[in-house]
């Protein structure tokens, strides 16, 4: 009987890839998700190997008890759902608890209700990592082993260090649960930074994408005379972070480990100087910019631990970005 990997959050821009990844490589998947007809959709999307429990509300005390009870089968846990959007009015409430409860309220449950699971892994993020500082700051070093110095009167200020705390907090949660509880699962985490490249699904390309690929997304819907977006600093590829997540469960070597996944920095000027230069098409409709202004600076990366223990290179800027555009210009036909 193959393995089952329960992932907490199927529905999920990385999750999909990742649930269709385990899929392909022989793994059973149980996906929560928060309604019926969510799971009904991604069982006719995945097929037979691919079952789900509708866990409606992750910050509910005991949300994913029942969940676990029924799969006494599961030994792997993905735990992937967390509010990832900056559209909020209330950044506890819509930010902070979910992520934190939602992570405390899943490894509670496997304690309790799943104690043949061996291993976990918490998709955290580089915003437990970096910091607003980081981003500019060209002396400072970050690696596996650095924390976001966000405060929780910080994370109030706006949604953005909301999200920063949101990941901070709900990841400090799991690594203390983790030391105080001594459940028997090993615990590890997986920490990308900006997430590009294509969605799972084709079908699934339509209007606003999730946040991170709605960069890319974004760059097609300016107009001549917009401004270039502001947006800048570190990606990595969908593709690379959901074999990081099953590497993270099936590798010796990344047993408590924090997995920094971050290939580079970009900027949207060289994303759209990669749209100008393999669409050509587009020229009349998009701005230029300043063409060859380069890439974001900030603190310097060294994630040399992480690119070691997963033993795969990393899709470059080009190839996530070309990826990207080429399914969104398909869909748009
Ligand atoms: P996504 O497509 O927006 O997926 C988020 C997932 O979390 C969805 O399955 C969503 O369910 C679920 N979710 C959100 N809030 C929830 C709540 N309150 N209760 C239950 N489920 C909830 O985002 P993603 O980019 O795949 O992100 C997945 C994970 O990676 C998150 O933990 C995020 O913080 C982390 N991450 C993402 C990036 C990035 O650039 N994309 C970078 C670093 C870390 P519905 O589909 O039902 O809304």
């Amino acid at each position: 009987m193959s393995t089952t990997v329960f992932v907490l959050g199927a529905t999920g821009y990385i999750a999909l890839h990742t649930v269709k990844d385990l899929i392909n490589k022989g793994y059973s998947v149980v996906g929560s998700v928060r309604s019926e007809a969510k799971g009904d959709k991604l069982v006719k999307q995945l097929g037979e190997k691919f079952s789900y429990e509708v866990v409606p509300d992750i910050a509910v005390k005991g949300a994913f008890d029942e969940a676990l009870k029924k799969h006494p089968e599961v030994s792997v846990f993905l735990h992937t759902a967390s509010p990832f959007h900056f559209n909020v009015t209330d950044i506890e409430k819509q930010l902070l608890t979910p992520a934190i409860e939602g992570t405390t309220n899943a490894l509670k449950a496997i304690k309790a209700y799943g104690p043949q699971i061996k291993r976990v892994v918490v998709t955290s993020s580089y915003a437990a990592i970096g910091s607003a500082e980081a981003d500019v700051d060209t002396s400072l070093t970050i690696s596996e082993e650095t924390w976001n110095p966000v405060t929780w009167e910080k994370a109030l200020e706006n949604p953005i260090l909301g999200y920063y705390g949101s990941k901070t907090f709900a990841e400090k949660a799991a690594w203390d649960f983790y030391k105080n509880e001594k459940p028997n699962f090993i615990l590890s985490t997986v920490n990308p930074v900006y997430v590009f490249g294509p969605q799972a699904f084709d079908e699934d390309v339509r209007g606003t994408l999730n946040t991170s690929a709605e960069i890319i997304n974004g760059l097609l819907k300016l107009n001549k005379s917009d401004s270039v977006p502001p947006y800048k600093g570190l990606y990595i590829d969908v593709r690379d972070v959901s074999k990081a997540h099953i590497v993270a469960f099936e590798s010796d070597a990344a047993k408590e480990e924090r997995l920094l996944l971050s290939d580079d920095r970009f900027s949207s000027q060289q994303l759209l100087d990669i749209l100008h230069s393999k669409f050509p098409e587009y020229a009349d409709r998009l701005p230029i910019g300043n063409p060859g202004e380069g890439a974001s600076t900030g603190a310097k990366v060294v994630n040399d631990k992480t690119r070691k223990i997963l033993g795969f290179d990393f899709i470059n800027l080009e190839g996530t970005t070309v990826d990207t555009l080429k399914q969104i210009i398909e869909a748009n036909k």
